[in-house]
């Protein structure tokens, strides 16, 4: 009997585990004529990625080569973009013209960055969604640090210097965390015309504090983390507009930034939001319990799964699932199982999901947790960070090679190498204007506040949430 085709669309964290639960099983390979697609030949550890973009873990060793999974579980791999998916025909276009059909389709593509529409955000933001975003905001970085350095004027090294987050969730407050670190830690110390009064490393928020998804005492505790650091937190403040380098706010003020880093929120890629399927008002695919996509009237769509950041999965409170790893990996488990299953002429069961809780990671030596219901933070809580995300790396090779960086992190600091060619981080107009040495001031982000010198680093200091 032929195979039937199974077709995945994504190998991040829910596809690949797809895959890794098709390809384990003798049954289920005997049955399943399995093809991986993925526009990277890799997987990315998200979690790590901030990490990354300040040089505390190597690029490499947050990535695992995808071919490697696929040739150990016997399932075939072609790196390719997929740019339609017909569900009529069964049929997903690839983005060099080819036509991949499946009996069976998983979409687990993950989502891209949403600008929400504000104006300018797309063109003059930063993404922070791969590992090419990662290796840029770094390298840009130390570029920019390396141009203050020969600024004649505070005014203009402040202007290179002035760095601000859109979005106080999760990673923008772990990117702030790790940003400040970096600067006050490494890079500081070894520029000697350059002083904290020079540096600005703003976070704003719309909602009415950091992290909402965390428990207040936590959003307390990282907010309190941040300031004393030297961050500066504008929370309730709508981003309106963004401009070349401002961003401004609903309440009218403008806040000057060489660098804009957009976190604010993900949406499903337009391969995913254009089918015609029910949607969830975040864009997300609205699944049943057997994480089948829906179409508008409700009824599944046999043979078609959407699982990840792509599928908003009802909870039993009525809240969606949230887009995190573990929800991805959960549902690439689950619909793993039910394929497995299937190969076994097995009736497939409901899917049932309850979060672990968070980690939020504040750089070297500190974060803040919630597992199973036990908050932590500190030290302690880092500990369990760094153990488990190494835990949760793909691949033996892959954690020991992150548990040698944070070893190597916890003695030493940060590498200022910086590698990357200039003109791959500075737009042209952005170089002329980093050369151009202009004593207008900066405001009121980087002028007014910023301007005044950062409060003494703590960089050991603790604080508990209250
Ligand atoms: C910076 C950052 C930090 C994060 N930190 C955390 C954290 O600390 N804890 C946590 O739980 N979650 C974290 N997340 C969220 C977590 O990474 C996601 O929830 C998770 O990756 C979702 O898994 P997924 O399989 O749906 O998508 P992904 O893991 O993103 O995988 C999607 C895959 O699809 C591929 N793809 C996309 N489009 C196409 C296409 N058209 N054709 C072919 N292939 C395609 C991509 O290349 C990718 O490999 C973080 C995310 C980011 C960006």
């Amino acid at each position: 009997m032929a195979r039937r085709r199974l077709l995945i669309l994504g190998g991040g964290f829910g596809g690949l585990d797809v895959a890794r639960a098709v390809g384990g099983s003798r049954e289920a390979r005997g049955y399943w004529d399995t093809l991986l697609v993925d526009k990277e030949n890799f997987f990315q550890f998200n979690p790590l990625l901030p990490a990354v973009a300040v040089g505390a873990v190597e690029t490499r060793h947050i990535v695992y080569p995808l071919r490697e999974m696929s040739r150990h579980r016997g399932i075939r791999f072609h790196k390719n973009k997929a740019i339609r998916i017909d569900l009529d025909r069964r049929v997903v276009e690839l983005h060099n013209g080819l036509e991949e059909s499946w009996d069976t389709l998983v979409i687990a593509t993950g989502s891209v960055t949403n600008w929400f529409g504000v104006p300018g955000a797309e063109q003059h933001a930063r993404p922070f969604k791969t590992l090419v975003d990662a290796m840029t905001l770094r390298a840009r970085v130390v570029e920019l640090f390396e141009m203050a350095e020969q600024a004649r004027s505070d005014a203009q090294r402040r202007r290179l210097l002035a760095f601000v987050m859109v979005g106080g969730g999760v990673t923008g407050v772990e990117v702030a965390a790790e940003l400040i670190e970096m600067t006050r830690e490494t890079l500081l110390p070894r520029y000697p015309s350059l002083s904290p009064s020079h540096v600005s490393v703003t976070v704003v928020e719309g909602g009415d504090r950091l992290v909402p998804a965390a428990r207040p005492e936590h959003s307390r505790y990282v907010h309190r983390f941040l300031t004393r650091r030297g961050v500066r937190v504008e929370l309730g403040a709508a981003v309106r507009e963004v401009e070349p380098h401002a961003v401004r706010l609903a309440d009218g003020r403008r806040l000057e930034a060489f660098t804009i880093v957009w976190t604010a929120g993900v949406t499903p890629p337009a391969l995913v939001r254009e089918l015609p399927l029910q949607f969830h008002r975040d864009g997300r695919v609205v699944v049943d319990e057997y994480l089948r996509a829906r179409r508008p009237d409700g009824t599944p769509v046999e043979h078609v799964h959407v699982i990840g950041d792509c599928a908003a999965s009802p909870r039993p409170d009525g809240r969606m699932q949230p887009q995190l790893s573990q929800t991805a990996i959960a549902m690439g488990s689950h619909v793993g199982r039910t394929l497995v299953r299937e190969a076994r002429h097995q009736p497939a069961e409901k899917f049932a999901f309850k979060d672990a809780g968070y980690i939020i990671s504040l750089g070297k030596h500190s974060s803040v947790l919630d597992l199973f219901g036990l908050p932590l933070s500190g030290k302690l809580a880092w500990l369990a960070w760094a153990g488990a995300y190494l835990i949760k790396m793909v691949g033996f090779r892959k954690q020991i090679e992150v548990g040698i960086d944070h070893v190597t992190h916890f003695f030493f600091e940060h590498d200022t190498s910086q590698i990357m060619n200039r003109r791959a981080v500075l737009s042209d107009d952005e170089l002329n204007l980093a050369l151009v040495d202009e004593t207008r001031t900066l405001s009121p982000a980087a002028s007014t506040e910023s301007s005044q010198p950062l409060p003494p680093f703590r960089a050991r200091s603790r604080c508990a949430p209250s």
